[in-house]
């Protein structure tokens, strides 16, 4: 089972601001996607967004930059439980 855990769960952020997500070569299944709330930088210069799903606070700052954030939403794929 070795490598198994890998599948389709992480995503990072590519330098055109899209995601990347991994796939074992065993496991490719379409991931349905659906509007999601999430946060980006309000810096021109920095393009950091996150889910709202993952943050813990009700305004975040920029991890990368520590500019406030504002709320927006785009589609990503939906996370399974
Ligand atoms: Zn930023």
């Amino acid at each position: 089972m070795l490598g198994s855990c890998l599948r389709s769960r992480i995503s990072f952020r590519n330098p055109v601001g899209g995601i990347v997500i991994y796939y074992s070569k065993k496991n490719v299944e379409p991931i349905p996607e659906e509007q999601t709330a999430i946060w980006t930088c309000s810096s021109d210069s920095c393009s950091c967004w996150m889910r709202d799903d993952f943050s813990f606070q009700t305004e975040p700052v920029c991890p990368i930059c520590n500019s406030v954030m504002s709320e927006d939403s785009r589609l990503l794929p939906v996370l399974k439980p």
